[in-house]
C-alpha cells in the first residue's frame, strides 16, 4: 500500500511500545505494575458530571457548535487565563479543541512553512518535534542538563536562533522530568524571545500541578512584548482529571487563532459538544477537587522519589510539577541480565523490565534522554511500593 510521503517523517514512540507491551501482559493476566500512564488515576469530579447530565437531561446538547467553540466556554477560558497569564484575551482570541494535542497539531498547521524551525528543549514531550515535522517545520533540540534541573538556558536559545526559527516550545511544568523553571529562569528566557522576536508555544497543561516551595511562573506575564509573543495552550485533562473528555485550549493574536479555526472547520468542526460543557462546569465551579488532587499527587511525589532514591545505582532529582519522576537508570545500561541478555540501551532495559520484572516504566529516549525513565506517580500509593519494589528487586540482578 502506497502511504502518503509525509508519514516518512514520523517515528513509531518506543515509549507507546512499551505501554504496549504491559497492557498486552495485563490482558493475558499477568500481573504488572504499570507506571506509563499519563493521566490522574482520579474519576473527573462529580460535580462536573452532574453539570453534563442536567444539561443532557434539559436537551439542546450534542448539537454541531461554534468550531471555536461554544461562548460560555470561550468566555471563561479567556476570563481564566488572562488573569493566570496578566494579558487581555477577548473570547474570539480563543479556540477549544480535541485536546491540548489537537491544540497544538493545529497551532503548528497554522504557523510552519517547510523549513521553518521550532525549538524545543529536551527531554521533551515526545508529541512535539513529530508534530511539527508533520506540519512541514524542522524541531531543533536543546539540550539541556540534569544538573540545570533541565531548565534551558537563555543562552542555549540565543545560540540556536537561525533566520528561520519562529518559535520556542516552553513546557512549564515539563513532561516527562517534572521540573518548574524559576521567576529568574523565566526573564531571563522573556529577555531573549523579544530580543529574537520568537513565538513562545508555552504548554502549560501542568501549571496547576505545582508542589513544596516551587510556584508557576509565566513567560507571557513578564513584560507586555513577551505577553504579545506568547501562545498559551491549556486544557482540562490533567487538571480536573478529563484525559477522555479531550478539551484543550489555545489562546493567542486572533489571525493565528482564525487560522487554527479555518483547519479546524475542515477537519474536526467543533470539540464534543457536552465535552464542552464539562470544561465550562469545570473552570466555572468549585476548585477544590483540584487543591485535593494537588495534595494526593504531591504525597505519592514524596514517597515515590524517596523510594527511588534508596535503590543503589539511581538518582532521581525531585520533581517540582506535573506527576512524573524522571530517574537517572543510566548505571543500569550495559548491564547483563540473569538470563544473560546484554541490555544496549534505556529500550532494551525497560522491555526487559516490563518483561521480567513485571514494571512498567517508560524508557527516556523517546524523549530525548538517553538513560533516563519516566515514571507517573499518577496512581495509588500501593501500586508505588509494590511497582518501585519490583523495580529495585529487578534492578539488583543485573551484573
Ligand atoms: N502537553 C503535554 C506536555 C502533555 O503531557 C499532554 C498529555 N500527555 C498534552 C499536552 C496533551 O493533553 P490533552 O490532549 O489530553 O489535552
Amino acid at each position: 500500500m502506497k502511504l502518503a510521503r509525509r508519514l516518512s517523517v514520523v517515528e513509531p514512540s518506543p515509549t507507546l511500545a512499551v505501554s504496549a507491551k504491559a497492557a498486552k501482559l495485563k490482558a493475558a493476566g499477568v500481573d504488572v505494575v504499570s507506571f506509563g500512564a499519563g493521566e490522574p488515576d482520579f474519576d473527573t469530579p462529580a460535580h462536573i458530571k452532574d453539570a453534563v447530565r442536567a444539561a443532557l437531561d434539559k436537551g439542546g446538547v450534542g448539537k454541531y457548535t461554534d468550531v471555536a467553540g461554544i461562548l460560555p466556554l470561550r468566555q471563561a477560558v479567556a476570563a481564566e487565563l488572562a488573569a493566570v497569564h496578566k494579558v487581555v484575551i477577548e473570547p474570539d482570541q480563543v479556540l477549544v479543541s480535541t485536546g491540548a494535542k489537537h491544540s497544538l497539531y493545529n497551532l503548528f498547521m497554522a504557523l510552519l512553512d517547510p523549513g521553518d524551525e521550532v525549538l524545543i528543549p529536551a527531554p521533551y514531550w515526545v508529541s512535539y518535534p513529530d508534530m511539527v515535522m508533520l506540519a512541514g517545520g524542522r524541531p531543533v533540540i536543546l539540550e539541556t542538563s540534569a544538573a540545570d534541573d533541565f531548565a534551558v538556558t537563555a543562552q542555549a536559545v540565543a545560540a540556536a536562533c537561525s533566520g528561520r526559527t519562529r518559535a520556542i516550545v516552553l513546557n512549564n511544568p515539563s513532561n516527562p522530568t517534572g521540573a518548574v523553571y524559576t521567576r529568574a529562569q523565566i526573564e531571563a528566557l522573556a529577555k531573549v524571545v523579544v530580543e529574537r522576536d520568537l513565538l513562545v508555544v508555552s504548554d502549560d497543561i501542568y501549571r496547576q500541578l505545582v508542589y513544596g516551595d516551587a510556584e508557576y511562573v509565566s513567560i507571557a506575564a513578564v513584560s507586555p512584548e513577551a505577553g504579545a509573543r506568547t501562545i498559551l495552550v491549556d486544557g482540562a485533562s490533567k487538571t480536573y482529571a478529563m484525559t477522555g473528555w479531550r478539551i484543550g485550549y489555545t489562546a493567542g493574536p486572533l489571525p493565528l487563532i482564525k487560522a487554527m479555526a479555518k483547519i479546524k472547520g475542515q477537519s474536526t468542526s467543533n470539540a464534543t459538544h457536552a465535552s464542552q460543557i464539562a470544561a465550562l462546569a469545570a473552570l466555572t465551579g468549585p476548585q477544590d477537587c483540584v487543591a485535593e488532587m494537588r495534595k494526593a499527587f504531591d504525597e505519592r511525589r514524596l514517597e515515590m522519589v524517596r523510594l527511588l532514591r534508596a535503590i543503589p545505582g539511581v538518582a532521581c532529582r525531585e520533581p517540582k510539577g506535573a506527576f512524573y519522576a524522571f530517574p537517572d537508570l543510566s548505571a543500569f545500561v550495559g548491564k547483563t541480565t540473569p538470563e544473560g541478555a546484554i541490555l544496549d540501551d534505556d529500550v532494551q532495559l525497560c522491555d526487559w523490565l516490563v518483561e521480567v520484572g513485571k514494571v512498567a516504566v517508560v524508557p527516556g529516549s523517546g524523549f530525548g534522554a538517553p538513560g533516563f525513565v519516566r515514571l507517573s506517580y499518577a496512581c495509588s500509593m500501593a501500586n508505588i511500593r509494590d511497582g518501585v519494589d519490583r523495580l529495585a528487586r529487578a534492578l539488583a540482578t543485573l551484573r
